[in-house]
């Protein structure tokens, strides 16, 4: 059947331009101003490619029309796409519009293409797309009426997803690993098989192999690992350095490796290469070698995409769960957040839909649910503990470690790669945080929907139904843990507290809170919109006996939950008669969820104990006001350890045999020089068990100094956005895109983007921007990758999660120096590591801001050179810009100080040249040695 011809619509920051039929009958493309987009968009539904960023383009944010991404979904789910117009003609086979003005015609070829598939017999995803039709028809979906007459009713009628998906199998315990000793030939030989035997000889790279090896060596005393601290400069080949010994180690012993990484970039690319190192046929082993494994929030939970089918979910919201439902019987794995996934689908529906499908407040009631043999988590977890290597976060190691349900599942052999994110990680997984959004969370884990809440979520009587009919005890003790939950707050929290109408003990604490933080605070408005935060130090009697009475609630919700811990403990030791399978499978999946929420609110206790009294120096505590742009959003108490790496040390290091941390930057550039590694053993965990790690250092193979320049740029003045979004814009036109703009404050990024973005897109330059463009992270960066002329601007996240080698990515800019937040936890860091390593608190605390500012330069700085290929600009606007931190940048690396007219010159000068050319004017150089 013949497609009909639509009409198209395209916009960008350059200008819209609509495809449509003139009186002859002939089609047409013509620009048209921003007004006419919208009335042609009102009248009549359009082709278009992501509706939400064409409606941001044509500030109107109610545009909708027939999304070539939505049908993209429907038609090919589980397939990767970059959502432009460049990317659908690469997924489609389509020749790329060369201008903007050629977008519409793509559009209307790719609609062809899509509703033809439909037609053709060898589609591959066609099962099940018939069914889902016919829902997509009744939630009226725009495309429902065109792919209606081209999917044919399936002669057999077509399984429904929760039949379709396999059932995952429940494997016998493994036994213990082998203890071997690794031949150090044998690693040898094995990082010659991956890495081929034409490849280059790298002896940095044979030589970290070997000293990762190390940490395999069977364990001589309890409590002390193995542990090898090995810093690699970018490009000696780490990832396959390690995977050599680990997946010798793995197939020898039968034991399993887990791989630790802080960005999804490096998890992708360790999935990719990790298939040379364990090849997926194995002789005694059942399941795939390698498992890719995350928290559980990330996960599809099937019973809330069943509960989202079957109208839990209305409006356009249930239309995403029927593309949802689409791809989950083609997922590999049912990872929604950076799996297989598309990352654009979510921001389509404008809604936080896609976290209401997965299980984000554990409320899984595992074997009672009837997806459980075919739950994606479950069959993540179960293929963990019978893989060889398992590909994680450091987050979810550092959990799994300290409460992993069975000790299969808990990691022993264990690479830390990105180790330099180790203590950030282990700071934030042992933090302790008493807020108005926690405790809420907490109260509807106890309680389940109240009042007009809809959906699924059920609370703890409802999950535990059983025990609470039949054992009088078990039941006791949820009726008690549900009355002490209604005093925890409850929706509308925040809005009582701000009214001045807290209700119940933890809401007054709050209410206390935020009156004391704003009595505090010193930044005379200026910061308004910003959030605020105070000590927890030199509190008044009336704050100390409404933390008391908030200590009294905390305490009367633990106690039955522990009580009830224990009655089902005794439940299962001595099972009764209606304790059948399923059952003990449901009370053992809640033991674990009611003791990590004991754990919790033993926490919160213990962090209200001390308040009023003597400080504990193993902790900082402090009182904070969450807002973010002008919005309050939530009150309450933290709790961080002065070095996490204790209770890592002891909730991870201590239980394994081996660890190894690596990176490019375990020491910076100044520690490296002198060969300096303490701060970097410190900050690994080791002296808290006494344990002295073997250390290793290969620098990087890369030649900075032909291929890379620094530039710091000294006539950009401090504060004023014009002259910084002209910058911005400067160098971005200079480079022809390909910028990375990075900044430490999205008010500013958001003001550069507003001022440079049009006029880059009429240069042919498109810009795009974290914060602004509602897209992804990943799928901007996925952009960004995609199109060498497109640049991208961003904060933290950006620093070190863009892994974009080759011509995409040929020049960093970074607004200012880094310089950390002056938080209370900071400034307590300071103080500490001043009076360890001596000085004063200004003295010493500079050298640890220096430590920390090098350490993200440095990061910043990597994403520039990714292989021995590549060339660019790393410039920095700011001319305060102290020489004892050029020590952050590779040895070698050329460093600058000249004008704006100079670093554009100097850019400019290396696309035309295809070099990294040194500036022309040239004020003052400081080459780093
Ligand atoms: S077992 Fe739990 S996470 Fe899995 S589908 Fe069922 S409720 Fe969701």
């Amino acid at each position: 059947m013949a497609a009909p011809s639509l009409p198209a619509i395209h916009a960008s920051h350059s200008g819209c331009w609509l495809r449509g039929p003139l009186q002859n009958g002939l089609w047409s493309t013509r620009p048209v101003g921003k007004g006419e987009a919208i009335m042609a968009a009102a009248d009549t539904p359009l082709l278009l490619l992501n509706a939400p960023l064409i409606a941001s383009r044509l500030g109107y944010p109610d545009l909708s029309g027939l999304d070539l991404l939505e049908l993209f979904a429907f038609i090919h789910p589980a397939q990767f796409m970059v959502p432009t117009p460049k990317g659908l003609a690469q997924a489609l086979g389509l020749a790329e519009p060369r201008t903007d003005d050629g977008v519409p015609e793509l559009l209307q070829a790719a609609a062809q293409v899509l509703l033809a598939t439909c037609e053709d017999p060898a589609w591959a995803e066609r099962e099940g797309a018939w069914s889902a039709l016919q829902s997509l028809v009744r939630l009226r979906w725009p495309w429902a009426g065109l792919l209606a007459p081209r999917i044919a009713q399936p002669q057999r009628a077509e399984r429904w997803l929760f039949t379709r998906l396999p059932e995952w199998e429940e494997a016998p315990e493994r036994p213990q690993p082998a203890q071997i000793v690794l031949d150090e030939y044998a690693i040898a030989a094995r990082l010659a098989e991956l890495t081929g035997s034409g490849a280059e000889q790298r002896p940095a790279q044979q030589a970290y192999a070997r000293a990762a090896g190390a940490m395999f060596a069977p364990r001589g005393q309890l409590h002390q690992p193995h542990m090898v601290l090995a810093q690699a400069g970018t490009g000696t080949g780490k990832t396959f350095g390690y995977l050599a010994p680990a997946s010798l180690w793995a197939q020898q012993s039968g034991g399993t490796v887990w791989v630790s990484t802080y960005t999804k970039a490096l998890q992708r690319q360790l999935r990719r290469e990790s298939r040379a190192a364990f090849p997926p046929e194995r002789a005694e082993r059942t399941g795939p070698p390698v498992v890719v494994r995350k928290g559980r929030e990330n996960y599809l939970c099937l019973l809330n995409l069943e509960d989202a089918l079957q109208g839990g979910f209305t409006g356009r919201p249930a239309i995403m769960a029927q593309l949802v439902a689409r791809w989950a019987a083609y997922s590999q794995d049912g990872d929604m957040i950076g799996g297989d996934l598309p990352g654009w689908l979510g921001t389509l529906f404008r809604k936080r839909g896609i976290t209401a499908l997965t299980d984000q407040r554990g409320e899984c009631v595992y074997a009672g649910c009837p997806h459980f043999r075919k739950c994606f988590i479950e069959r993540a977890a179960r293929a963990s503990a019978g893989a060889e290597l398992v590909i994680a976060n450091h987050a979810l190691v550092m959990i799994n470690a300290a409460r992993a349900r069975e000790p299969a599942q808990r990691p022993t052999r264990i690479v830390f790669d990105e180790g330099h994110h180790v203590f950030e990680a282990a700071d934030s997984t042992f933090a302790s945080a008493l807020t108005g959004a926690e405790t809420v969370e907490l109260r509807r884990w106890v309680i389940g929907p109240e009042g007009s809440q809809r959906g699924r979520r059920r609370g703890l009587a409802a999950r535990l139904a059983d025990v609470a009919s039949y054992d009088t005890d078990g039941a006791r003790a949820i009726a008690d843990a549900r009355e002490a939950a209604s005093a925890l707050p409850g929706d509308g929290w925040l809005a009582r507290i701000v009214e001045g109408a807290p209700f119940g003990p933890i809401e007054d604490l709050l209410a206390e809170t935020r009156e004391l933080v704003l009595a505090r605070d010193e930044s005379g408005g200026q910061e308004a919109g910003y959030g605020l935060e105070t000590e927890a130090a030199q509190l008044g009697g009336s704050f100390i006996e409404v933390a008391g009475r908030a200590q009294e609630a905390l305490e009367a919700l633990r106690q039955p939950l522990v009580r009830l811990s224990l009655r089902l403990e005794a439940l299962i030791e001595d099972a009764p008669d209606w304790l059948d399978g399923p059952a003990r499978a449901r009370i053992e999946g809640a033991r674990g969820a009611i003791g990590w929420r004991t754990d919790l609110i033993a926490g919160w206790i213990a962090l209200l104990a001390r308040l009023g009294g003597p400080g504990d120096p193993e902790f900082v505590d402090w009182l904070a006001l969450e807002r973010s742009e002008g919005r309050e959003w939530d009150i309450g108490l933290h709790r961080r350890y002065l070095d996490p790496m204790k209770p890592f040390a002891e909730a991870v290091l201590a239980g394994a045999h081996g660890v190894m941390m690596t990176s490019a930057t375990l020491t910076d550039g100044a520690e490296t020089q002198n060969g300096d590694w303490s701060n970097a053993v410190e900050r690994s965990g080791a002296p808290q068990l006494g344990v002295r790690p073997e250390v290793f250092a290969a620098p990087s193979p890369f030649d900075y100094a032909k291929n890379a320049e620094v530039l710091i740029v000294t006539d950009v003045p401090k504060g004023d956005i014009p002259a910084l979004a002209n910058a911005y814009g400067r160098l971005i036109e200079a480079s022809g895109g390909g910028a990375l703009g990075l900044f430490t404050a999205i008010r500013r990024l958001r003001a550069v983007y507003g001022r440079i973005a049009d006029r880059l897109a009429r240069g042919g330059l498109p810009l795009f921007a974290q914060h602004v463009d509602p897209i992804d992270t990943g799928t901007l960066v996925d952009i960004f990758r995609d199109d060498p002329r497109a640049s991208l601007l961003g904060t933290d996240a950006l620093r070190d999660g863009v892994d974009v080698p080759g011509h995409s990515l040929r020049l960093v800019v970074m607004e200012q120096v880094p310089w950390p937040k002056p938080s209370i936890l900071h400034r307590a860091r300071r103080l500490a590591h001043a009076e360890k390593f001596g000085g004063d608190s200004r003295g010493g605390g500079q050298a640890h801001d220096d430590r920390i500012i090098r350490a993200r330069l440095a990061q910043a700085f990597g994403r520039l050179i990714r292989t021995g290929s590549d060339r660019g600009h790393f410039v920095v606007l700011s001319s305060a810009f102290p020489s004892r931190l050029l020590s952050a940048f590779p040895p070698g690396t050329p460093v600058r100080r000249v004008t704006l007219d100079a670093a554009l010159q100097s850019v400019a000068g290396s696309v035309s040249g295809g070099a990294a050319a040194p500036a022309a004017v040239d004020q003052t150089d400081e080459t780093h040695p």
